[in-house]
Order: C-alpha cells, then structure tokens, then sequence
C-alpha cells in the first residue's frame, strides 16, 4: 500500500498537466464557414431539394404546419447524400425523454443487396417515423395502462444536424415522442403545443392592432447557462459527485468566492481552451454562442448564446450541455451542471430570456417608437404580467427538482416567491394608468393609451435588479428561477400557456369592445377600450411587482401580505401539476392533457424521491467506509502518540484534551450516521407523495446533521487520511 494519500497525486498529476495544442484555426477556416457546416439548414436545404419539396418544407417550418407525407422521402434522399458527404454512416431520431436529457438510438445507412453487396439507403417512411424500444423511458403511468410503445416523430422546424465522434459521424433527425394512444412522452411535444396555442392568441391580438401580415408569432429565447469546471481527478475520487452531481460533504474553504475575485476575471488556459473547442463544435452545429465569462464562485462559469425561437434554442441548449459534458472531458475536467454542487458558494442557473416576435421580426416586447406601438407593448406587456401573477405556482412548479431546491433561496438565487421586476419608469407608467385618468407620468409624457407617447424605457444595466426571478430587461423577460440541470423545455411550455391564456383573455375583452364597429370607428374605440381595461389588469397583478431586494427577510413577509405563493420547496409545487388550475389551462389550450398532466406529476415526485434516496445511500458509504475509517486511524495515531510520550515521562494535557474531542466528535458522527441509515432504511413505499414528504422532512434533514459533523471532522484530522478531495482543492486548482 503505498502511504502517500492518493490527494498528494492527484495534484501533483494537475500541476504537471498543458493544455495540448489546439486543433482549430480560425485563419484557415472561417467562422463564417464554420457556422452551421454541421446543419441541414436552409441552405443545404435550397440547393439540394426539388423547388417544390424545398417550398413545402418551408412552409412547414415557417408556418408550423404538419409534414406533407408526399415530400418526405425527397427530403430523406438530399439529408442522406448531405450526411454520407459529411462522413455519416448512421442516422438516428433524437429526442427529449422525460428523463430531461436527450436519448439516441444510431441505426445504419446501410443496406444490404440481394447481390451481397450494400447500398445506403434513407426512406422517407425513416425519416418521419422511428420506433424506439421505449419501455425503459419514464412515463409516469402512461405506457402501464396503454400501448407499451411510443413513437418518434419527426420535427422540421428543427433542422437536422451531423454529429462527429472521433470514429466517424452521425446524422442527428430532431423528434418528438409520442406514444400510439397520441401522449407526449416527451419535453418537445408540450413545447411545439405551447408555441401554437400562444401564436394562435397573439396573432388575435396583432389583428385588433391592426396587424394583417404577421402569420405567426415565436417565442424566442435566450438560455445563459452557468457550470463549474473541475479536474477529472478529483470528480473520479468523489462519490457524491460521480453519484449525486453534487458534494455532500465538505468543509468551507478558507477562501470562498468572498474577494469577488472571480467574477469576469481572467479565464484560465485550460478552460479557455474548452470554452473555445465548445463553441467551434457547436458553432458547427448552428449553435450561436455569443457570450463566454467567469461567474461569481471560484470555477464557475457561463456561456450564453444568441436567442432563436423556443423549440430552436430548446435544442440547442441541450445540445450546448452535452458539449460542455464532452469537451471538458477531453481536457481532463469534469462540467458540473448541478444546480448547487458545493454548499457556501454560489450554485448555478440559466437564466431564461423569453420574448415574443412576428414572423415579420417586430419583438412585440419591445416598447416601440408610435403611440400605437407603445399601446401594444403595454398590452403584451400587461398579457405576460398577468400571467406571471395568476399562474406563479405553476411557474414555480416548471423549475421544481430536489437539486434546484438548493439554489432558490439561498441567498444567491431568487427566493422561490415569483414576482415581476419592470424597472422604476415602466412600474411608474403602470402605476399612472392604475390611477385611471392620470395623464403625466414623472419623466411628463403622455401617457392617453395609443395616443401619446411613452418616455423611453432606458435599456441599460443600471437599472437592473438581480435578485428578481423575473426581470424585464428592455425588450424581454428573465426567467432567473431556471435550475442548470434543467431542459428549459418544461418552464417555456409553462410560460408560452400562460401567456396565451393572458391574451386570450385580453383579446376576448377588446374584441367584445369592437364587435360590430364600422372599420374607422375601430382605432378610437381600441384605445378606448384600453384606457378602461390597461387598469384594471394593472390593479389585478399589481401585487406581483416588486423592485426591492427579493433575497431579503422582508420580502418574504411582505410576499405573504401580498398573498404571493411562497413553495419552497418543490414537494410544495409538484402537486400543482394537477391542481384545478392546471388542469383547466392545459387542456383549454390543449397543451397537457390531464392523463399527461399526471404523468408528469409522477415523474416529478418520482426523481425527486431517486434523486435523494442515491443521495443518502452514497452519504452512507462516504460516511462509513471513507470518512469514519480515516478518523479512526487519525484517533489511533493520536492516542499511541500520547502513550509514547507518557512512556517517557511527558504529559500533554492539549493533546489529551485533543484525542478527547476528536473521539466524541467520531461518537456523534458515528450515531448520526446510524441514524441516517435507519432513515433510509423507514422509505415509506406506496405514494409517491408521503414519499417526497418524507425525504423532505426526514431524510435531508439526517444528510444535513450528519454532514455538519462530517466537515468538523474534515478541520480536525490530519491532513494525510482525509480521503476526499477538498473544497479547497477542487476549486483552487486546476
Ligand atoms: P443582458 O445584458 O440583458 O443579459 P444580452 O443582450 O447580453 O443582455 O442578452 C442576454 C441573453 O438574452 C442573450 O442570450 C440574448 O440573446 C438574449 N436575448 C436578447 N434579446 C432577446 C429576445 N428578444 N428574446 C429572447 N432572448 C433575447
Ligand atoms: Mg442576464
């Protein structure tokens, strides 16, 4: 046995570690050419495809239209010669399983002949149609009562993409999955319904503004991605977290993240390196990368990209996750993506920038330069207010999990409370139209709806408040609540639905205003019928706006005043996905059904309770096998240290008042960890939600005592024995 703690190499192995040349040169290939050579795009897609099928395809993608059967295969011949050009030998359907990462199945392009030879081949009947074996995927009870099977389905609007690995490639065909009874068994499923429905209402309300060429409205988002890098070796050497994502032992280092010394600073080469071959192979891939910086904790990270339509950036950010994952590892780091990976420092998040805009390119949250346009602002605006207030629980329930429960509340993330930032002047305008007739807002413009003009909105940073889970920031809304594990297909589902149910809402009422209006009558009667509804919706969500500092006690209280739902955690929101209100929304605008409804609500309460039984089970094996022996070997030398000393006449009072604490702090360790067993051992089985409570309420609790002490421990034993990688190495060094 060698009697160097395998710590002591671990670093020495990091220290003598170079970045390897790099591979991408920029002054031979292009960005301009590298951008999207790995993507099936428009491009490929005109020069490739008969006028017609490449006419229809479109139409599909732009209108959000159903697949033309007839086109399919001339699509599948073009995507297969493009792929075979580009090194591909398989192909597979690609999608968003309710496990919230993405799953592949590769099949071949080849084909055998009736000669003995091969050919490639790629049917239209492949292209549209695949039949995972989908048993072992979650369901949440929807294949135990119909069809084992489910299906993929093929998604146009998302283009397809050839994905390399260092033994050749592999054409990548975005799906949603369904199973035969016609249920989403997926994440992009939701998404794609969500997106129709609010196009549907929004394209009402554009109408009543006068708006005859729009045919369709996006959402549009853009996903900043927060990660910690850390070395391979220490991740390998740590079972919490190669099991859990996340450490749950670990003393404070004695430098934290409190000299805000990281915070844009200086990218280290190594990451630096990474951060560059990520971008070039999503860059291929038409993944647009904008933005690279150092986050708040020591290793900490973010890459934030350019904003697409939902469904595009849905799968991008998935896409940009699993890069992270892949490219880090050939650099010998690990990407953390878990919601709160160290405790003490800050955790990660994605902040979730979400607009609305017209096929046209008009951001309908932009507040616009006319009257008019400001009056449709006010109304988009008032529409995603609403929704935010009547719905909060529901968008507490979209970025629920046991790992992002860590991060909302602590004191670096916003609270689990929803509420709505708009800045001092936006808040100030609404205030005035609350007030019913005044007409002068502090900065003295106007503000008759649809007649005068606003002032303008300032769109610069100082006027921002980090803390709020849902900020506007100029022309969008952040959705800061996002944990970093998370698809942001789950919260943007939720937050398109409810939009939509905002203005549908709005819609119904103004169209009731102008029923039966001769067509000159119609802008007169239009601002009318806003100057008398802006405030009343105002007075109605007014209690969800707040500009103050969310992190703070206050808030919470002032929260409750307000009646504001406070779940804080997420076994408070998982019941709310069958809630009457959900239930009710999801299936007006036919975007969950009820039987999808509590599927997921399953599946939510289902990982919650996986994710926290591996959690203890892998504590209990650290505690035990890792940390108990290395104390009790400290414990050992400690005490045949003072025998020695006493066999030659030396007494030492502190090293006997040493060993003393160190064997009672082992004492407790040791109890809390039996303790921890039993309450691993008392699961109750049966409901899924006693279960959640019981994890909630009895099983952290244990891992969080028992850990206590375990850091103790950690600042008491020698250096030597401590097993696992500390704190302050994993994210010191590197
Ligand atoms: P900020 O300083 O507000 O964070 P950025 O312009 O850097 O502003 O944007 C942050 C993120 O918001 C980026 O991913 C960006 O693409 C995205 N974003 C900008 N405009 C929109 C929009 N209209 N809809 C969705 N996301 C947007
Ligand atoms: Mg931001």
């Amino acid at each position: 046995m060698s009697d160097v703690n395998p710590r002591r190499s671990m670093v020495e192995a990091i220290a003598r570690y170079s970045v390897p040349a790099g591979k991408i040169n920029y002054t031979i290939n292009s960005i301009k050419e590298v951008f999207g050579e790995h993507v099936f795009n428009e491009e490929e897609q005109r020069a490739r495809l008969p006028k017609t099928v490449f006419k229809a395809l479109q139409k599909t993608i732009k209108a959000g239209e159903e697949v033309d059967p007839a086109i399919a295969d001339a699509v599948a011949v073009a995507m297969k010669d493009w792929a075979l050009e580009h090194g591909a030998t398989h192909f597979t359907h690609w999608f968003q399983p309710m496990t919230g990462l993405t799953a592949e199945k590769h099949d071949s392009f080849i084909v055998p002949t009736a000669e003995g030879g091969a050919v490639a081949e790629f049917s239209g009947k492949e292209l549209v149609r695949g039949e995972p074996d989908a048993s072992s995927f979650p369901s949440g009870g929807l294949r135990a009562t119909f069809e084992a099977r489910g299906y993929t389905a093929w998604d146009p609007s998302s283009p397809a993409f050839i994905l390399d690995n260092p033994n050749g490639a592999t054409l990548v065909i975005p799906t949603m999955f369904i199973s035969w009874t016609g249920d989403a068994l997926d994440k992009k499923t939701p998404l794609l319904r969500s997106m129709d429905s609010l196009s549907k209402q929004a394209l009402r309300l554009l109408r009543l503004f006068g708006n005859t060429t729009a045919k369709r409205v996006f959402t549009t988002i853009g996903a900043e991605q927060e990660y910690f890098l850390i070395d391979k070796l220490f991740y390998y050497a740590r079972p919490d977290l190669l099991n859990c994502g996340r450490t749950l032992f670990g003393a404070r280092p004695p430098k934290g993240q409190e000299l805000e010394d990281q915070y844009f600073g200086s990218i280290p080469d190594r990451v630096l390196a990474i951060m560059a071959e990520m971008e070039f192979e999503l860059m291929r891939l038409g993944v647009p990368i904008k933005t690279r910086h150092n986050e708040v904790a020591p290793s900490q990270y973010e890459i934030a990209p350019i904003y697409e339509t939902s469904n595009l950036a849905t799968d991008h950010q998935m896409l940009v996750m699993e890069m992270l994952k892949k490219v880090a590892n050939r650099y010998g780091m690990v990407c953390l993506l878990h919601e709160k990976p160290f405790a003490g420092i800050n955790g990660s998040g994605k902040h979730n920038n979400w607009s609305m805009a017209t096929d046209d390119g008009e951001n309908l949250l932009n507040p616009g330069d006319t009257p008019h346009a400001n009056a449709q602002f006010l109304v988009f605006c008032s529409a995603v207010c609403r929704a935010v207030y009547k719905y909060a629980g529901l968008l507490r329930l979209s970025v629920s999990g046991a790992a992002n429960d860590h991060r909302l509340g602590a004191n670096e993330a916003p609270p689990a409370i929803l509420s709505v930032f708009l800045g001092r002047q936006l808040i100030d305008i609404f205030e005035q139209l609350e007030k019913g007739d005044a007409k002068r807002s502090k900065t003295g413009g106007n503000i008759e709806v649809g007649v005068s003009m606003l002032p303008k909105l300032p769109r610069d940073a100082g006027d921002r408040n980090r803390t709020s889970p849902f900020a506007f920031t100029g022309n969008k809304f952040e959705f800061r609540a996002v944990g970093s594990s998370q698809s942001i297909g789950g919260p943007n589902t939720v937050l398109n639905t409810i939009v939509a149910e905002s203005i549908d809402y709005i819609a119904a009422r103004l169209e009731k205003a102008l029923d039966g209006l001769a067509q000159d009558k119609k802008d007169a009667a239009l601002n009318k019928a806003l100057q008398k509804l802006l405030p009343e919706l105002v007075k109605e969500f007014k209690p969800i706006l707040f500009e103050g500092d969310n992190y703070s006690s206050q808030w919470h209280e002032e929260a409750e005043k307000r009646g504001l739902p406070n779940l804080k955690t997420s076994v408070d929101a998982i019941p709310l996905a069958t809630s009457k209100q959900a239930v009710e929304l999801f299936t007006k605008y036919k975007v969950y059904s009820v039987r999808e409804l509590h599927s997921r609500q399953e599946i939510l309460l289902e990982n919650y309770n996986k994710a926290i039984n591996i959690e203890a089970q892998t504590a209990s094996v650290i505690a035990n096998t890792m940390i108990l022996p290395a104390c009790l070997k400290y414990q050992a030398d400690l005490a045949k240290a003072i025998s020695s000393a006493k066999e030659v006449g030396v007494n030492s009072v502190q090293t006997a008042a040493l060993l003393k604490d160190l064997v009672a702090a082992i004492d407790v360790f040791r109890k809390l960890a039996i303790a921890m067993d039993k309450a691993i051992e008392g699961q109750p089985h049966g409901d899924a939600l006693e279960h959640a409570k019981y994890q909630r309420d009895t099983l952290l609790p244990a891992m969080a005592e028992l850990r206590k002490v375990g850091d103790k421990l950690e600042l008491m034993v020698s250096d030597e024995y401590w097993p696992l990688p500390t704190y302050r190495e994993m994210l010191f060094i590197r």
